[in-house]
């Protein structure tokens, strides 16, 4: 099966590193023109686009915090002008800032909320307005493992996670009829920067979690949301689909 994404316009929001790194540039590979949204690391970012040019692919790069509307606002303005059409939306940013319930700081569960739930939220209106006037479009929101199972000193992440499956639901009965499909991608541990202090700390014992015998790599990630992106996926939409080893089951 061959996925071919020539002609399409997709958004990867917090591209610079790890998974999001990794789905701009298997997008890339088939064939869509790419825009990699970074916060901070311009020069990341800058790494990625290079990357998919040597590859003879198409990205530009585009800083905005997903958090703030007025960056947002920015990043479709910028994709309007540019390329007057988005057809995939990759929600992929993401932070944790894990604390037990007891000592969790206001500030700590903001931070979460805002990146992950309120940024899919305001890229996701931004997106479906461009995509609805197309009658076509895929989103794709990445979600956790952690949005399944309990996680200790992740209720903020937890409920972030949780938050955007069922936000992926919704939207998808919403979209549907107007020809745009959402899904929600659950990974379990991923070899990323985000899960390296965890892994140190308690690596084996996650391990033992996973019938799959291995973390996951950014590519197990990548491949499902280049799949979710194409025609070939048309009639799946509201599903949450966990990239875990077995993670999620045993
Ligand atoms: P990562 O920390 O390498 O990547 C997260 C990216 O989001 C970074 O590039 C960061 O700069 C960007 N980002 C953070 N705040 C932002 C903001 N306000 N605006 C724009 N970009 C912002 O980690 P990752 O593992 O690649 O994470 C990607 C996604 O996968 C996240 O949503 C994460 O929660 C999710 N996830 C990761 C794992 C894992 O084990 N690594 C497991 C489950 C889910």
């Amino acid at each position: 099966m061959n996925i071919d994404l020539s002609g399409k316009v997709a958004l990867v929001t917090g591209a610079s590193r790890g998974i999001g790194r990794e789905t701009g540039i298997l997008l890339a590979k088939a064939g869509a023109s790419v825009v990699i949204n970074y916060v901070r690391n311009a020069e990341k970012a800058e790494g990625v686009k290079n990357e998919i040019i040597n590859d003879g692919g198409e990205a530009e790069i585009f800083q905005a915090d997903v958090s703030v509307p007025e960056d947002v606002k920015s990043l479709f303005d910028f994709i309007r002008d540019k390329y007057k059409r988005l057809d995939i939306l990759v929600n992929n940013a993401g932070i944790i800032k894990d604390n037990l319930l007891m000592s969790m700081k206001l500030s700590e569960w903001d931070r979460v909320i805002d990146t992950t739930l309120k940024g899919a939220f305001l890229c996701t209106q931004q997106a479906s307005e461009m995509m609805m006037a197309g009658r076509s479009g895929k989103i794709i929101n990445v979600s956790s493992v952690g949005a399944i199972r309990g996680g200790r000193g992740q209720t903020n992440y937890a409920s972030a996670k949780g938050g955007i499956m069922s936000f992926t639901k919704a939207c998808a009965v919403e979209l549907a009829p107007k020809g745009i499909q959402a899904n929600a991608v659950l990974p379990g541990m991923i070899v990323t920067d985000m899960s390296t202090r965890v892994r140190k700390r308690a690596g084996d014992k996650i391990l033992e979690r996973i019938p799959a015998e291995r973390f996951g790599e950014p590519r197990d990630i990548a491949q499902l949301i280049v799949f979710l992106a194409s025609d070939q996926a048309d009639y799946i939409t509201g599903q949450a689909i966990s990239v875990d080893g077995g993670m999620s089951i045993s």
